[in-house]
């Protein structure tokens, strides 16, 4: 062989040939070499050899130096990654690049031998008292997990300084693991309870498949899903192999991964998230990758980590939209996952009390085993669902009387209140009282919000941000109101209206300082805030105990939006939400507030809960042919310039039609302008998906030479999860 392909991290849809010196030593597919590309000298990776090449004799160059002695990228690595780049178009070079960790690409030596892990010792274990608080506070973590690294410590917050003291104490003692294969023949097993009916058929099912299974574990939060995987997990560290676990960035709380730790208390367990430094990343990629660490738990790039025998996958709150990445390679983990269960014949668990439409449609197909847990496994209290009408309610911060009387029940009996709003500030805009002026971004077709603490009026989408105007800039009237709703008002409004109750907010606003967050669920979960209010970010995933009423302000935004998923989202929200409620031993209490209490779907949702909702709301994307019947790609494109934007979408679309194609556009984007630029979309959907990605690959191939192209900013989403 006298020429090798490489895959090259430039823009181009294409790879690249080189020449080998017959000097330098032997490669093969997997290995990283150095050539010189243009000016540049860089990194590139082996995908082939050949024995000829299209590039004349003249123009070939020669491959500079070999960086690897061995591949560090498998011949089923290699596949996995051709496979997303061709799947979601995207260039391979690129697509190997944003994979790898950092130290990788930069072509720096692939060893890494060892990582420090901290434990109790046995004078620490009798968890001594101490004065320093966050000093005990590292003890009772480490008697929660057994064992953490030093990166989870610092990530939790600990300081160089605390861990060093303690040694010194002789309270914790500090070890190196080696990078040795792992072979763990009978895994220690912590205490673990005894499966119900529905939970033991769950692992049955899944424990006794062989090959390639997928699994929709469909479960409301607390009906034991978790505990699923546990015993699922014994199986494959049983057998010596290896598993994934992937969660939402919201679920690496030290809660959960703790209970990993204590059920596999001599079981290797790696986290994989986006704290880590370089240096960590590279430790876990070849600790995967050597067979030295048996289950990762990592958010949505850990989908790219080498295993060296991967015997499972799950994915935790499957519909959750952190696994879709939303810029450069816009891959779905979610979906990687299901590939990569298929090539290595492996079973696929994906758990979530309100799966996404694309997974339950497949399970409604049997393409996915569907296992359901409908019983909470701890208490089988269910929350009770209540419309609270808004029309004609007086304005008191959007919350009807109806609700502040519930509020005042459950504060009254000692219980903690829960009121949500996705919109953070004190108000989406200000409006002229005399000539109906409304504040909006000067760069974005889209209002600036009103942040009354701190003076400002800011973008949520570009971020521009000025001081709160005194005068109407377009009549002079001082008589300019904060118009709409947003935490900051509800926040302020609950103070008056409750003096006596301590209130905490949490939305990105509040939570922006590093560790703020940590402290402010903690004063939640010790009882001190009795009123919470917040945005999104309060309605993932945290366990709050003495939660037993749930108010949801902003129903009305779901229900009519230019966004064909907002109902799926909204419902999963709403279920999510009220899963926060209900935990206390009695039933929670969830209320909605609408203008529009008879609307079927929210009428389906509260009285016949997600599933119901689902399968009636499935229906009617199955209608209206939308997906998850049919698939969909969108081509964003956005510039300065509308008419280059318009016509770069519009030469995409062929006067004739393609036959099996359907094309829809150009239309403008629902925000139609962020930052000074005009944006544009055309989608693209087929039922036949193979169809679908010729025709996308024609397309990028088309793009590659396009004038046009180069004058706008574009990109191809396949399989958009959200329209803007
Ligand atoms: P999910 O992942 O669906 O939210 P978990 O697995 O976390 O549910 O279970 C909720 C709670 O119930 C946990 O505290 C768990 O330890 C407990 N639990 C789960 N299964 C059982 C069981 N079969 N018997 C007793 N307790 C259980
Ligand atoms: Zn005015
Ligand atoms: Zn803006």
């Amino acid at each position: 062989m006298s020429f090798v392909e490489v895959a090259i991290k430039v823009p181009l849809h294409r790879t690249f040939d080189y020449k080998i010196d017959e000097q330098q030593p032997p490669l093969t597919p997997g290995m990283r070499v150095t050539v010189s590309f243009g000016n540049q000298k860089k990194v590139a990776v082996v995908l082939a050899l050949k024995n000829t090449t299209d590039v004349p004799d003249n123009k070939i160059k020669q491959i500079i130096e070999v960086i690897d002695d061995q591949p560090i990228l498998s011949t089923q690595h290699l596949d996995l990654l051709k496979f997303t780049a061709r799947y979601y178009c995207y260039p391979l070079g690129e697509t190997i690049h944003i994979a790898l960790p950092a130290a990788l690409r930069q072509g720096q030596c692939a060893d890494k031998t060892s990582i420090s892990m901290v434990s109790l010792s046995e004078k620490g274990e009798k968890l001594p008292s101490l004065k320093a608080k966050t000093q005990l506070n590292l003890l009772k973590q480490l008697a929660n997990s057994g064992k953490s690294s030093l990166t989870e410590l610092k990530a939790l917050g600990f300081t160089k300084k605390t861990i060093d003291s303690l040694v010194t104490k002789g309270l914790i003692e500090q070890s190196i693991e080696y990078d040795n294969q792992w072979q763990q023949v009978a895994p220690t097993i912590g205490t673990k309870p005894t499966l119900n009916k529905e939970q033991a058929v769950a692992c049955t099912s899944i424990n006794q498949s062989s090959g390639f299974n997928s699994f929709l574990l469909e479960g409301v939060t607390g009906s034991g899903k978790t505990e699923v995987y546990l015993q699922c997990l014994e199986n494959v560290l049983q057998r010596g192999d290896q598993a994934l676990v992937l969660v939402p960035e919201i679920g690496l709380t030290p809660q959960t991964v703790n209970r990993f730790r204590r059920r596999f208390p001599d079981t290797p367990i790696m986290l994989w998230h986006s704290a880590l430094t370089d240096n960590e990343r590279l430790q876990t990629w070849r600790f995967c990758e050597k067979g030295s660490c048996a289950i990762v738990i990592g958010t949505r790039s850990s989908i790219f980590l080498p295993f060296l025998k991967l015997g499972m996958i799950v994915v935790d709150e499957e519909h959750d939209s952190s696994f879709k990445q939303q810029d450069t390679l816009r891959y779905h983990a979610r979906d990687l996952a299901a590939y990569r269960a298929y090539r290595h014949k492996i079973p696929l668990i994906l758990g979530s009390a309100t799966p996404a439409f694309e997974t339950l449609h497949k399970a409604l197909n049997n393409k996915y085993q569907l296992l359901s847990l409908t019983e909470r496994a701890q208490t089988s209290t269910d929350n009770q669902f209540q419309l609270i009408d808004m029309k004609s309610q007086p304005d008191q911060a959007g919350i009807a009387h109806a609700s502040l009387a519930f509020m005042r029940q459950h504060l009254a009996r000692g219980k903690q209140v829960m009121v949500f709003l996705n919109r953070r500030g004190f108000a989406p805009t200000l409006i002229c009282h005399e000539c109906g002026w409304l504040s909006e971004c000067s760069r974005c077709s889209t209002s600036a919000t009103f942040h009354k603490a701190i003076g400002q009026m800011i973008c949520h989408h570009c971020g521009e941000q000025n001081n709160v105007p005194h005068q109407c800039p377009d009549c002079g009237s001082t008589q300019i109101f904060p118009n709409g709703k947003g935490t900051e008002q509800i926040e302020e409004f609950l103070m008056t209206e409750f003096p006596e109750t301590p209130i905490s907010r949490i939305d990105r606003d509040s939570t922006r300082r590093k560790g703020s967050l940590e402290k402010a669920l903690d004063d939640i979960n010790q009882g001190g805030a009795r009123l919470l209010v917040g945005t999104q970010m309060l309605a993932k995933g945290h366990h709050f105990a003495d939660v037993s009423l749930v108010l949801i302000l902003d129903v009305d935004s779901g229900l009519y939006s230019c966004d064909f998923r907002a109902t799926e989202h909204l419902a999963q929200l709403v279920t999510q939400v009220a899963g926060r409620a209900g935990r206390s031993g009695e039933p929670g209490q969830v209320l909605l507030q609408t203008h529009f209490p008879e609307h079927p779907l929210l009428q389906d949702l509260v009285n016949n809960g997600y599933q119901d909702f689902a399968r009636f709301a499935l229906q009617e994307r199955n209608d209206a042919e939308l997906p998850p019947v049919t698939n969909m790609a969108i081509v964003r494109a956005e510039g300065h310039n509308i008419k280059q934007v318009v016509d770069f979408l519009t030469d995409l679309v062929p006067v004739q039609g393609v036959s099996g194609i359907q094309l829809l556009g150009p239309i403008p984007a629902p925000l139609e302008r962020v930052a000074g630029k005009f944006r544009f979309q055309l989608h693209i959907q087929a039922h036949d998906r193979p169809l679908l990605h010729q025709y996308l690959a024609q397309m990028v191939d088309y793009l590659s030479t396009n004038k046009l192209a180069q004058k706008v900013r574009w990109s191809l989403d396949v399989d958009p999860i959200d329209m803007i």
